[in-house]
C-alpha cells in the first residue's frame, strides 16, 4: 500500500486539527482548524504544507473553530475542492466562520491603531488572517452527506461520517482506501463525545479499522458525571433567588448554551426552581439554536419526545432571545433575579463583558461558569478569585458570588476513550494519539498500550507516517 498520513495540527496540542492524506494520486485534508493555543498561533500565519490548489477535498468532522477555523484562509490561497461534512455541521460552520472572520477583521483594525499609536510592530501582520469575503467564498464549497452514507472523495477513496456525540452534527470519519485488490481503513475520531448526555446520541464505535487517529483531550483525567448538573443548578439558582441578584452565565454558543436551556426547562417543568426570566443574549447562540430546531432527527429519543411535546427546551415560559444591542442594553433595567446567558464563553469578548461590568461588583450577583476557562482569559481571572478585574479599560471590584459547574464537558474522559475502543474486534495496525496536550496524549498512549497491548504513538507536529 502507498498511503501517507501527515499530522499538521493538534499533534501534541489541542487546537489546529489538520491531517493530510496522500494516496491514489490525490491529496486531501481531514479538518482545517485554527490554532487557538497562544504558543502555536504563529502557525496560523505560515504557508500551508501543501499548496491549497492541489487538495481535492477537506473532510470536516465538526463546527468547532479548532477544526474548521482556517478554511477561509485555505480558500483565499487557492483551494477549490469540496468541504465535505454533515448538513448540520455545514449550517453551523457557516455561522461560525462568518463570526470568526468579523472578529479577525476587528482585531486587525484594533491592533493596527494601537501599534501606530505606540510606534511599534506586533508579532503578526496587522491584517486579518482572513476576511468576511474569504469566509463567504468558502460557503459554496460545502457539500453535505448524511451520517452512515459512504461518499466517494477521490479515485478508490471513500469516506463515511458517523455520529460522534460531541456537538450537533459532529462526526467520526472512516476513510477507506483501495489499491489494486487491497484495502485499508483509517478512522479519525474527531472529538469524541460522552455517553448518556442529554440531547445527543452516544458516540459511534468501530469494529475493525486498520488505523485509528484518536483524540486525547482528557486522556489523563476522569470527569464528574452529568447527573450532578441538575442538582448543582437547583442549588445555585435557589441561592441566587435568596440573594435577589442576577445570574450571569458566560457560555459558548454551540451546544453549551443549548444544554443550559435544556436543563433550565427541565428544572422549571419539575418545579425545582422558581419561575424566572432567562435571556439568551448572544446572536450567534440564537442562530445556532435555530439550526438545532431544524435537525430534530439528530437528537436522542428523549429529546425528540420533548420537542414533540409542548416542552421544547428551546421555547419555555420566561425565555427571551435577545437579538439587538439595544435589547441587550435594556437588560440593565430588569429587576430581581434573572439569568443572562451570553458569550463569549471565556469572557474574552462579546456581550458578557458588558453584563460583568454592570453586575460583578454587586454582592447579590452570581457569576456561573459552565465551561473551561483557559489561562490568561478574563473568565480564568474571575474564577481564580481575582479581587478586581479590568473590563473595557475600567477596574471593577469583584463582589459577586463566583461558582462553577464541572459536569458539562463535551469530551470523553479516559474511561470514555477506552469505552470508545472497546468494540474493536481485531487489533488495529496502529493507533495515533492526537488532539491532547503533550503529557495527556503521552499518558493516554502509554496507558492504552499497557491495558490493551495495542501499538500506539503520539506523532509530533509535521511528521508523516506511511501506512503499510
Ligand atoms: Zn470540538
Amino acid at each position: 500500500m502507498d498511503i501517507n498520513l501527515s499530522f499538521l495540527g493538534a499533534a501534541r496540542g489541542v487546537t489546529g486539527s489538520r491531517y493530510l492524506i496522500e494516496a491514489n494520486g490525490v491529496k486531501l485534508l481531514v479538518d482545517c482548524g485554527l490554532y487557538q493555543e497562544r504558543k502555536f498561533q504563529y502557525r496560523n500565519w505560515k504557508p500551508f504544507h501543501v499548496p491549497p490548489g492541489e487538495l481535492c477535498a477537506v473532510l470536516l468532522t465538526h463546527a468547532h473553530l479548532d477544526h474548521c477555523g482556517l478554511l477561509p484562509k485555505l480558500v483565499a490561497e487557492g483551494f477549490k475542492g469540496r468541504v465535505i461534512c454533515t448538513p448540520a455541521t455545514a449550517d453551523i460552520t457557516k455561522i461560525i466562520l462568518l463570526d470568526s472572520a468579523k472578529i479577525q477583521e476587528e482585531d486587525a483594525a484594533y491592533k493596527k491603531r494601537r501599534h501606530q499609536r505606540e510606534g511599534r510592530q506586533g508579532r503578526y501582520p496587522d491584517i486579518p488572517l482572513y476576511t468576511i469575503d474569504d469566509a463567504e467564498a468558502t460557503l459554496p464549497l460545502f457539500d453535505t452527506v448524511d451520517y452512515d452514507e459512504p461518499v466517494a472523495v477521490g479515485p478508490g477513496i471513500t469516506a463515511t461520517f458517523h455520529d460522534a456525540g460531541h456537538v450537533l452534527g459532529s462526526a467520526m470519519i472512516k476513510v477507506i482506501i483501495t489499491q489494486g485488490g487491497d484495502q485499508r481503513s483509517i478512522v479519525f475520531s474527531g472529538d469524541i463525545g460522552r455517553w448518556d448526555r442529554p440531547m445527543l446520541e452516544d458516540p459511534s464505535q468501530f469494529r475493525r479499522p486498520d488505523y485509528i487517529v484518536i483524540e486525547s483531550t482528557y486522556g489523563d483525567r476522569e470527569h464528574e458525571g452529568t447527573n450532578e448538573i441538575g442538582e448543582d443548578l437547583v442549588e445555585i439558582i435557589n441561592q441566587a433567588f435568596r440573594m435577589g441578584g442576577k445570574i450571569i452565565v458566560p457560555s459558548f454558543a454551540l451546544q453549551r448554551a443549548q444544554e443550559i436551556l435544556y436543563y433550565l426547562s427541565m428544572l422549571l417543568r419539575q418545579g425545582r426552581i422558581p419561575a424566572m426570566k432567562v435571556y439568551l443574549d448572544s446572536p450567534m447562540a440564537i442562530k445556532i439554536t435555530e439550526v438545532f430546531k431544524r435537525y430534530e432527527e439528530l437528537f436522542d429519543r428523549e429529546m425528540q419526545a420533548l420537542l414533540h411535546s409542548r416542552h421544547s427546551p428551546f421555547d419555555f415560559p420566561g425565555l427571551t432571545m435577545v437579538e439587538t444591542v439595544d435589547e441587550s442594553k435594556a437588560l440593565n433595567a430588569v429587576r430581581g433575579t434573572a439569568m443572562i446567558i451570553a458569550g463569549s464563553g471565556m469572557c474574552t469578548g462579546g456581550r458578557v463583558k458588558h453584563h460583568l461590568a454592570q453586575y460583578i461588583s454587586r454582592p447579590e450577583t452570581t457569576v456561573l461558569f459552565v465551561g473551561y476557562q483557559a489561562e490568561g482569559t478574563l473568565g480564568r481571572y474571575i474564577l481564580d478569585g481575582a479581587k478586581s478585574v479590568r473590563i473595557h479599560g475600567v477596574r471593577h471590584p469583584v463582589r459577586a458570588k463566583i461558582v462553577q459547574i464541572h459536569g458539562f464537558s463535551a469530551h470523553a474522559d479516559r474511561k470514555g476513550l477506552l469505552r470508545w475502543l472497546s468494540k474493536l474486534a481485531v487489533e488495529p495496525r496502529h493507533i495515533f494519539v492526537t488532539h491532547g496536550e503533550k503529557t495527556a496524549a503521552e499518558h493516554f498512549a502509554a496507558y492504552l498500550a499497557a491495558t490493551t497491548g495495542y501499538d500506539t504513538s503520539v506523532p509530533s507536529y509535521g511528521t508523516k507516517a506511511s501506512l503499510e
